[in-house]
């Protein structure tokens, strides 16, 4: 019997917002000591008052539109209840039954193959804080409670269970982090915590519409973790299956070293958590001026720009992608195009952005925007190539000695002997005297041999280090050659 994956993903991400979400403490406590980034509200003191955070609020919506959602005009804060140490209310203000957003999608792929994976809804929560856990020197193994990071903006995208392979969870969240990072909703660093995801995974028989007993996979911290654990996953329950014990219904968490899911407790259901309407905040309103505001400052979208991309500078589909996947480097690009004006081909901009210069900074790991190369610089440069100042050797030397020291690409070529001889009183003694030491090549190209001439704009070049115009070469080798038969007896 063969089986199919029911794959829904439940993403956290942290909005990138200079306070909490409740609270006026900084959210910078990356690096501080424990317990530094806190206040009365924050550390779950009774008697006090949150206020909502209106930045966080606004960046949600950006998401919630990103995400092609619907934004609810009034949406609710809810407690959730559970015990847990670095909860220290007991319980969490989240929002349940009224989010903020519903009903959107993300597509992936390109315009080859699409695939579009619902979202049930996009909710506004606080983060929690964190357990740190020690052991004495006798041993004896100790948890510490650390609250900088409780009440933290958290925003919960819930995906329809529309993901069939551990692939395309996998390309869902790094399209998702995408998409937050151009809008600036959250870093999406998932080393940092800043981005995380459980997985809830199903298998069932092809064909039959029922779900199979679901599988809740928590606290994925990469998007490798993520593949990896459903790859398990799916492969664990379907031998349950076949073996006929079948699947329980349950959490479990992923061991990276080992690479397997282990079984932690029973799954939780809604009612366990006793949710209800958070007393001490108004209802959310949103609206549809608010709303239409956030809309409009919206950054372009990776797809669209991508789609532009290809329509605009005539990109490849794949160039597009390339260049868009971040908004930095996207913005670059489109900086080295504006720098151009037209003076040489946006193609072969992109050509030397998406190679040469990705080459550089990737293999350095550094962001395109601390490159020393300007999209000033590398126009300068392009311009050069394209005018035919300079051969496509010599540009790529000018451009790793630009990246290195951040000088004008047109001065390094000068200063080594760069630049293309095209000039033919310069050459011409050059080609003369490579057709003297060359008696057999004339010879042969009199008998016909048309091929002899690309020997000897070879020799040309090499007499030149590279730097003879090879059209200008071709000319007067041509010329000559003529001449001289001509003039023969
Ligand atoms: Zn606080």
């Amino acid at each position: 019997m063969s089986y199919e994956p029911v794959i829904g993903l439940e993403v956290h991400a942290q909005l990138q917002t200079r306070s909490k979400m409740f609270c006026r403490c900084s959210t910078q406590y990356a690096g501080a000591e424990p317990n530094t980034h806190i206040c009365p509200i924050c550390a779950g003191f009774p008697g006090v008052l949150p206020v909502v955070n209106r930045r966080a609020v606004e960046l949600a919506t950006r998401v919630g539109l990103a995400l092609n959602c619907e934004i609810s005009p009034s949406s609710r804060f809810d407690r959730k209840h559970y015990p847990y140490p670095d909860l220290p209310k007991g319980y969490q203000t989240s929002q349940y039954d009224l989010p903020l957003a519903l009903r959107g999608h993300v597509t992936l792929g390109d315009n080859g193959q699409q695939r579009r994976i619902g979202i049930v809804r996009v909710h506004m929560e606080e983060d929690t804080g964190r357990l740190l856990h020690r052991s004495s020197p006798s041993g004896e193994v100790y948890s510490l409670v650390d609250l900088n990071r409780s009440g933290v903006p958290l925003l919960e995208i819930v995906s329809e269970p529309d993901i069939r392979s551990a692939v395309e969870a996998r390309e869902y969240v790094t399209k998702l982090r995408q998409v937050l990072r151009y809008i600036e909703a959250s870093t999406g660093n998932m080393e940092e915590g800043a981005l995380r995801c459980d997985a809830n995974v199903s298998v069932r028989p092809v064909g039959q519409a029922e779900y199979g007993a679901k599988v809740e996979i928590k606290n994925l911290n990469s998007t490798r973790a993520i593949e990896r654990a459903i790859e398990y996953e799916i492969r664990r329950q379907i031998e349950a299956l076949e073996s006929g014990d079948g699947v329980r219904q349950e959490t479990r968490g992923w061991d990276d070293a080992a690479g397997v899911t282990l079984g932690q407790r029973g799954k939780e259901y809604a009612s366990d958590y006793r949710y209800f309407p958070e007393p001490d905040l108004p209802p959310l309103t949103m609206s549809e001026s608010r709303r239409g505001e956030i809309h409009r400052g919206l950054a372009e979208l990776p797809d669209a720009r991508r789609e532009r991309f290809v329509a605009l500078y005539g990109l490849t589909p794949q160039d597009a992608a390339d260049l868009t996947l971040t908004r930095e480097t996207a913005d670059y690009y489109e900086a080295v195009v504006a720098e151009l004006r037209e003076a040489a081909p946006a193609r072969l901009a992109a050509n030397w952005v998406r190679g040469p210069l990705f080459g550089l900074v990737n293999r350095d790991n550094l962001a395109i925007t601390d490159a020393r190369v300007s999209p000033k610089l590398l126009a300068e440069l392009l311009r050069m190539l394209h005018d035919g100042e300079v051969n496509a050797t010599a540009a790529r030397e000018m451009l790793e000695e630009t990246y290195r020291t951040g000088r004008s690409p047109r001065e390094v070529a000068v200063e080594r002997g760069l630049m293309q001889v095209s000039d033919a009183s310069a050459l011409g003694p050059v080609v003369r005297a490579v057709l003297e030491r060359n008696p057999k090549a004339v010879a042969d190209f009199r008998k016909g041999k048309q091929q002899v001439v690309g020997f000897l704009i070879g020799q040309v070049m090499r007499e030149t280090k590279g730097t003879a115009s090879q059209d200008t070469a071709r000319t007067l080798l041509l010329e000559e050659l003529s001449g001289s038969q001509a003039g023969a007896p």
